[in-house]
């Protein structure tokens, strides 16, 4: 394990904001997971969990505690058959597997997960292309777009749990996943240090009709194919066309999420006007309507610029500080809920 001192946190995340952490540890085998809790105890620090830093902001004042990143990577085939792997299954004398089990260590690019599954044809994750991260953060939010979910395909997660510190499996029903939460962000949140993740991808095709956003793009540039490839190179054009590229552009992505309605509430949105989508997952009101309706599409607050293509992601154009941060946060969420009734969640978590 490497123990890294006074680490700026404004460079381990996509934000670019924050202080000194004073102590980063890097985890590059199993063992080294309860030493670097043992480490942050002897010394009474706390603890973070960092992955890529896509959805975390750090704080001006830094963290006097031990964060924690998984630097353990590698995809495994897992799948129980005869002949053991993805390619052998496409022999004609191999057994036809249409679902396969896939380990994928916590400190893996996510995009080389999705990569590697539509290389062999599989579905259940080609729409959350591009989304910038770790794996073992993935289930932390429930990673979603384009509709899908990780939730979708995840069977079990391999953890440490720093309250017992024991070594774990859960099950996709322990983690209970909802839209941007599970288990991991909730009720035991900065428990469990995810080690790996076990997902099940089948051979095939996303059913239709898909999301709109995709549809609305295969209309217009007269797609014709539908494979995971096809399906990601799809998702990637979209995403390229209007977020913006954390390696050259500071942001954690979709900065609130989206607000949730039951039938009654969306009722009584539409009756006022407001747009709801009723899909599969529930009646939500995109906050990108909300912020753009309340003047601030394009609009730059304290060095934070509100993204014209997507309204829910807050760009630091030229913010010094969290404190900046903070105050285009306050006048965003202030007028959406003066102008709409509705208080505007954050979706990155406080490194604090
Ligand atoms: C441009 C852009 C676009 C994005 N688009 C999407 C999108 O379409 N959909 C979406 O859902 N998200 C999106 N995001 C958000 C982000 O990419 C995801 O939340 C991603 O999963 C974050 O991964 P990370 O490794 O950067 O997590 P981090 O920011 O490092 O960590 C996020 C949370 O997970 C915890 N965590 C991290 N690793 C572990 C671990 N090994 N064990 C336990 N806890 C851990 C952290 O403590 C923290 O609470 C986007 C972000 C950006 C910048």
């Amino acid at each position: 394990m490497r123990i890294n001192e006074n680490i700026l946190i404004s460079s381990l995340t996509t934000m670019r904001l924050g202080g000194p952490a004073k102590y980063v540890i890097e985890i590059e085998t199993p063992e080294d997971i309860p030493n670097a809790y043992n480490f942050a105890h002897q010394n009474n620090l706390s603890t973070f969990v960092l992955g890529y830093g896509a959805n975390s902001i750090g704080h001006d004042e830094g963290y006097n505690g031990v964060i924690i990143i998984n630097r353990m990577r590698g995809i495994t085939d897992i799948t129980q058959t005869n002949n053991d792997n993805i390619l052998s299954s496409k022999k004609a004398t191999a057994p036809k597997e249409t679902s396969f089990y896939i380990k994928i260590m916590g400190g893996e690019y996510w995009d080389n997960v999705v990569t590697y599954a539509c290389e062999r044809g599989l579905t259940g994750i080609e729409a959350l292309s591009k989304i910038p991260g770790l794996t073992g953060a993935a289930p932390v939010q429930n990673i979603g777009a384009y509709g899908q979910e990780i939730a979708d395909t995840l069977i079990e997660i391999e953890v440490f749990d720093s309250t017992t510190n024991t070594f774990k499996t859960l099950t996709k029903s322990d983690l209970q996943f909802s839209y941007r939460k599970s288990l991991l962000n909730t009720t035991e949140k900065g428990r469990y240090f995810v080690i790996s993740v076990t997902l099940k991808l089948s051979l095939g095709t996303m059913p239709r009709p898909f999301y709109n956003s995709i549809e609305k793009y295969i209309a217009e540039h007269h797609c014709t194919d539908f494979s995971p490839q096809g399906i990601r190179n799809i998702v990637s054009k979209i995403r390229t066309d209007k977020l913006p590229d954390p390696l050259t552009t500071p942001s954690a992505g979709s900065f609130f999420k989206n607000i949730y309605l039951t039938n009654e509430e969306a009722d009584l949105a539409e009756g006022k006007g407001y747009p709801v989508h009723r899909g599969r997952d529930g009646n939500k009101i995109n906050s990108g309507w909300l912020i753009e309706q309340a003047g601030f599409k394009g609009a730059l607050l304290h060095g934070i610029r509100i993204n014209d293509k997507a309204t829910l992601v807050l760009i630091n154009e030229s913010a010094k500080s969290y404190a900046d941060l903070a105050a285009a946060r306050s006048e965003i969420v202030n007028k959406v809920y003066d102008k709409f009734g509705y208080w505007l969640e954050q979706e990155p978590e406080e490194i604090k």
